[in-house]
């Protein structure tokens, strides 16, 4: 190796380090970790349990079963759920999760009853006061509490390991400890006194429980599990108002009335719902001024980030309603798919609206259920939000899912590319348009923010090259906002705040530079030698070839005798033709590409 290229490898190798650590300061591990030449880390899986491990212990087979393994156990692991309580509310536990090395038990606490209710009860509070069983919890004292006004012979949790050793919920402490799973908390506050409990309930509550066990194993093999305690619950502040029995608070009549002029939409029993129906929540949100109902997926987690985008207000603007009965007329958890007030809008996501199966949600009331008998229905009542699907909440998301056309890669392989990834879409900040142009030459879908077609000539401006396009201010970040919606990356110059949505800050300063860097970024570098283009004055990719004779009196006299094929873009209406500038230009940016690829080789 000569000295130059020592030199050059070197400062390529010192160039790529830097881009890593500025990925990591802007919150892009994976990224980072693809340019530094480390394996790829692996997105985290959703943490489940095997369905066949999961047992409902309401009846008397389950509670002698539930009995047995929970008398044999070393450890356990203990979590719990009740109805959300309000302000001045103390709903009854309605379920009590219990797992031990090979089983999670689910004590419905609602459903069981007699001899029955008796095993699983003397089962439970032998295990939480035995000296040979360890508990393990996460924030515990609000679950013992509860538990001591279900379990007549229930004193004190002993041997408690309580793993909430932070202000940290649960799910922050799997991603810390477990960064191979992600917790999904999205069923936390639906309505646990209700029966059946829907399926996404009941994973949700296994998980819940389970995940504990590998959480303190985790802890401790990073030194950082607490210690045993003994935990009593604490003296009661309310009088006992069982959940079981809510209140009528005259939602359910005002929802049958909703539904006797919504067409499509009906009240049916809960016990005689159809059996494709699909459960939908719906979340009453105040954005700004306004009350709106979030009907989405159960189960689906929603990002209010996201929601704010959609919804075009300030994030600090956009919150879950802590006035559900003053403002939409009905109890929070119990929030039906359909407005009871005049002044409440409905929205839903797009997957919603476009299915061809029933779709449920609360009535209002209990043993009721209100039903759209398609995502049609529902679309009489809703307005469409955007795809949450296409939306990244972080550059790792959105780069993990670019995939470009030549993927990031190290020396372990190429990146696997995301399953919808909608790829190769970026959108520029408006001063980066020199840099934009160069992006699309080599077929990146490149807008840049606020661009538009010029639609009249003036005498100072031709309609020709560059000038067939223009930036107007006031829809650069209308622009930005969509581009975080349709899911395209986002790059901006240092100099400008961040944009919404998942966006990479360019450090380079001069539009070869910038170019350079988001090769790397982007994982574009292989892209600049193979021939693949846009318009680099539009971003259009709607080519028309022409002959020499079609471009006559436009294209200059000396072009059209050496030219035999022409080039015009659909969208600008611009004329191009291989020549010397075309070869120049893509000379230029294969030089900067494949300066660096040799010299990071070498
Ligand atoms: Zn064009």
């Amino acid at each position: 190796m000569t000295a130059l290229a020592v030199m050059a490898s070197l400062l390529a190798t010192t160039k790529s380090l830097d881009l890593a650590g500025h990925l990591r300061a802007l919150g892009a591990p994976r990224a980072a970790q693809r340019l530094d030449g480390g394996p790829p880390p692996v997105a985290p899986t959703p943490f489940t349990v095997d369905a066949s491990k999961v047992h409902l212990v309401a009846d008397a087979a389950a509670a002698a079963a539930f009995s047995a393994d929970v008398g044999s156990a070393s450890a356990i692991a203990l979590d719990c759920e009740w109805r959300p309580d309000g302000p001045g509310e103390d709903h009854a536990v309605a379920l009590a999760q219990v797992a031990t090395k090979s089983n999670v038990w689910l004590v419905d606490f609602v459903d069981i009853s007699g001899p029955a209710r008796i095993t699983a009860l003397d089962a439970l509070t032998n295990a939480l006061q035995s000296q040979h069983t360890s508990i393990v919890a996460f924030s515990i004292a609000a679950d013992v509490s509860k538990l001591s006004s279900v379990l007549p012979n229930f004193a004190q949790a002993t041997r408690v390991v309580d793993l909430a050793t932070s202000s940290d919920g649960l799910a922050a402490a799997v991603r810390r400890w477990l960064p191979m799973y992600h917790l999904d908390k999205a069923q936390q506050r639906s309505d646990w006194a209700l029966r059946p409990l829907s399926p996404a309930q009941v994973a949700y509550a296994a998980a819940d429980a389970a995940v504990l066990l590998p959480l303190l194993d985790a802890m401790r093999a990073g030194g950082a599990a607490p210690s045993e305690r003994d935990v009593a619950p604490a003296p009661r502040t309310s009088t006992d108002s069982d959940a079981a029995e809510p209140d009528d608070d005259g939602a359910l009549a005002v929802a049958r009335a909703v539904v006797a002029r919504t067409p499509g939409c009906s009240i049916v029993a809960a016990d005689a719902m159809p059996a494709d129906a699909v459960e939908v929540n719906a979340l009453a949100v105040e954005a700004g001024d306004r009350k709106l109902l979030v009907v989405a997926e159960a189960g689906k987690r929603l990002d209010l980030k996201w929601l704010a985008l959609a919804l075009d207000t300030p994030r600090r603007r956009v919150r879950l309603s802590s006035r559900c009965v003053e403002a939409f007329g009905v109890a929070p958890h119990r929030v039906p798919p359909i407005a009871l007030r005049d002044d409440v809008s409905v929205v839903a996501t797009p997957a919603l609206l476009a299915s061809t199966r029933p779709l449920w949600g609360s009535a209002g009331g209990d043993g009721y259920r209100v039903v759209f008998e398609d995502g049609a229905a529902l679309a009489r009542v809703a307005s469409p939000l955007p795809d949450p699907a296409l939306y990244y909440a972080t550059l790792d998301e959105a780069l993990d899912a670019y995939g470009g056309g030549n993927a990031p890669t190290t020396s372990s392989g190429a990146v696997r590319l995301a399953a919808g990834a909608t790829g190769r879409r970026v959108m520029l900040d408006a001063s980066l348009v020199a840099c934009a142009r160069r992006l699309r030459m080599i077929g990146v879908d490149c807008a840049v923010a606020g661009e538009v077609l010029r639609k009249e000539a003036t005498p100072r401006r031709p309609l020709d090259g560059c000038d067939r396009v223009h930036v107007i201010a006031s829809k650069v970040d209308t622009d930005l906002r969509r581009a975080a919606l349709e899911g395209r990356l986002v790059v901006v110059a240092s100099s400008r705040k961040r944009a919404p949505g998942a966006c990479y800050v360019v450090r380079g300063t001069t539009p070869d530079q910038q170019f350079d860097e988001l090769l790397d970024v982007l994982g574009e570098r292989g892209a600049v030698a193979t021939w693949g283009s846009r318009c680099g004055i539009c971003n259009g990719c709607d080519w028309h070839t022409l002959a020499p004779e079609a471009v006559v009196g436009e294209a200059p006299q000396g072009v059209l005798a050496d030219a035999t094929e022409f080039y015009r873009c659909g969208v600008c209406g611009q004329l191009f033709w291989p020549g010397a500038k075309y070869e120049d230009t893509m000379a230029t940016l294969r030089g900067l590409a494949l300066t660096k690829a040799v010299s990071s080789v070498s």
